[in-house]
């Protein structure tokens, strides 16, 4: 972290033509955690480390698979698989890009002791993960310590409907529980034990691997809506204006849309969580629930 200088003269100019250069020093005085760097989260951990932001800490603990290479910034044609695992390959794009940055690198999963140390020592959170479940709990996780969170979701629900959207929690903005955004069982099912989940499928005659199944997922369709993510990150890190609060890409109409969001009242988590620092005791959940679900891949 000592040498914070940047590589060469001139290279945040057109940067401070947009936002000045207290701008820019905020920008290096952030310190992001990107929580999921796969198809979305490398492209934040590129726009980022291009924007000038000082630190990124990177949690995931998933490798690069061979399916990932159609959208994974940074992944080169020769790395292995497996055997290499996301978190460096965030560390190696950022690297490449400005070796001031510094970079901490969380090979778990968002449900463990190590994420959660290294997020509180952040000043901004990008979620880029791809469960309603895990977002539930970043959520609680940054209301609980009053982090501003950008959470972006790729999303591909039926044929022929693709996009995506970005939704930041900051403020008196309300939360992403509040606000609707997330899916009631996807939730429950994230926080069920395996045997819970077992019984169910069961009883329900449910095909627990099919809910697993991956959807479309493409390059250009992720890089839309985490630049629109980084954008708003940029506008609220910068003070030149108020984030939006809720984006809507629409990739098969090519639009988007601004949404607001109604959040119901006496929310638990922005009302009684929000603030509360250790006392929230979010680690109750990885606690009871093991090691946890891996986080899988936008
Ligand atoms: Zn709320």
């Amino acid at each position: 972290m000592a040498n914070r200088t940047t590589t060469g003269p001139g290279r945040f100019d057109r940067n401070e033509r947009l936002f000045g250069r207290e701008g820019q020093q905020a920008l290096r005085r952030a310190h992001v955690g990107i929580v999921g760097v796969g198809g979305l989260g490398t492209h934040v951990v590129q726009q980022l480390s291009l924007l000038g932001v000082g630190a990124l800490t990177l949690v995931d603990d998933e490798e690069l698979s061979g399916s990932n290479r159609n959208r994974y910034v940074g992944a080169w044609h020769n790395d292995p698989v497996p055997g290499s695992p996301k978190v460096e390959l965030g560390e190696r794009l950022a690297g490449l890009i400005d070796p001031a940055i510094a970079v901490i690198r969380v090979k778990n999963n968002l449900l463990s002791n190590a994420a959660f140390t290294a997020l509180r020592a952040c000043s901004h959170i990008f979620g880029c993960v791809d469960s309603d479940g895990a977002r539930f709990v970043l959520n609680e996780f940054c209301l609980a310590y009053e982090k501003p969170l950008f959470d972006l979701a790729s999303d591909a629900p039926e044929p022929g409907y693709y996009g995506g959207r970005v939704a930041v929690v900051i403020g008196d903005s309300g939360c992403l529980h509040c606000r609707g955004l997330l899916d009631d069982d996807d939730v429950r099912r994230f926080l069920s034990t395996e045997e819970i989940l077992d019984n169910e499928a069961a009883v329900y005659g449910i095909d627990r691997r099919a809910l697993g199944e991956a959807g479309p997922s493409v390059v250009s369709v992720n890089g839309v809506v985490a630049s629109l993510g980084v954008t708003e990150f940029m506008a609220a890190a910068t003070g030149i204006r108020a984030p939006q609060l809720h984006l809507d890409y629409r990739g098969d109409r090519g639009t988007v849309g601004s949404r607001t969001d109604d959040p119901a009242d006496d929310c638990y988590y922005c009302g009684i969580v929000r603030g509360q620092g250790d006392s929230a005791n979010i680690e109750r959940y990885f606690r009871r629930a093991g090691s946890g679900t891996p986080l899988g891949e936008s």
